[in-house]
């Protein structure tokens, strides 16, 4: 009885986490939108933060997005706890932008953030677009390092975009929103990348990494973060700080490959010989997502 008590206790800790994922959200300081204004979405965001005791998250600000009211808006988050993080001046593509004029961009950006306390070394590319190819990226990732940025690459890519763009056009539309049809399937469209991704990342390294979810600073956030959430931690896993999930080996070497659109865990099973049309989720796609919110009536006339 003692020794099984004893195995027991020994193997809890290694089983009771199923996965470690960190949050992120790229665009900041996103303006108002039809369903509610910047601030009203600051407001909320840290409050969803707060209750759902989230250890940290990263904002990746789009820095001429910066006028007196984002100003404001990020300092509200920098007092609450959280932290910001280089995402360009103006959000060029790195695959349509000579590198110098990228690196401009990213160098006005820095400009724009180094007053601010609370900022992390980390640059995030726009789109995801890494450079047009394999010298522009090398070129970018060296430019970018001699400015003093790490890569704040994201491990699960998804969609989070076109859901609150879905959510929008419907406001617009005048359409009755069922916010609690559509929170429930943002939360599921979302953990199924998690855990879509994480499977790849198994297969591929043979072990969980620390994830690094990708969000943006918009609507559908707001809303339903808290939920999210609880279910990430219903599913027995367990939210870090980004800080901690860049500690992962994984952040330690770009992948040999052009193909970085669908985040690292992608890229690093594509440079092992995974074809690129396996590394992406179905959900990742505008049709699928239509069709998936039409079928759920989340939106009525
Ligand atoms: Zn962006």
């Amino acid at each position: 009885m003692k020794l099984a008590l004893t195995c027991l206790l020994l193997l809890i800790p290694l089983n009771s986490i199923a996965g470690q994922i960190a949050f992120t959200f790229d665009d900041a300081p996103m303006g108002d939108s039809a369903v509610m204004s910047g601030q009203q979405r600051t407001d909320q965001l840290i409050k969803a933060l707060k209750s759902a005791a989230i250890p940290d998250a990263l904002f990746f600000v789009k820095a001429d997005a910066i006028d007196a009211s984002g100003d404001k808006r990020l300092k509200q988050y920098i007092e609450a706890g959280y932290h910001l993080a280089n995402h360009s001046y103006a959000h060029h593509s790195a695959n349509k932008t000579p590198v110098n004029a990228f690196l401009i961009d990213a160098y006005k950006a820095h400009l724009q953030l180094k007053d601010y306390s609370n900022v992390l070394p980390y640059f995030r590319f726009p789109y995801l677009h890494y450079g047009q190819d394999t010298a522009a990226i090398n070129a970018l990732q060296a430019g970018l390092l001699e400015l003093g940025y790490l890569n704040g690459y994201v491990t699960v890519d998804n969609f989070d975009w076109y859901m609150n763009a879905l959510l929008n056009n419907a406001k617009k539309a005048g359409k009755v929103i069922d916010y609690e049809k559509f929170g429930a399937l943002y939360v599921e469209v979302i953990w199924q990348a998690i855990v879509f991704y994480d499977a790849i990342a198994v297969k591929t390294l043979g072990r969980s990494p620390k994830h690094v979810l990708l969000l943006h600073e918009n609507d559908t956030s707001a809303l339903f973060l808290a939920k999210l959430a609880r279910h990430i931690r219903q599913q027995g896993w367990e939210i870090i700080t980004p800080q901690q999930a860049y500690s992962d080996p994984i952040a330690a070497e770009l992948p040999a490959t052009n193909f970085h659109k669908q985040g690292r865990i992608a890229a690093m099973a594509n440079a092992k010989g995974t074809s690129e049309s396996l590394l992406r989720h179905p959900a990742e796609n505008q049709q699928y997502l239509d069709k998936l919110f039409n079928e759920n009536s989340v939106f009525e006339e």
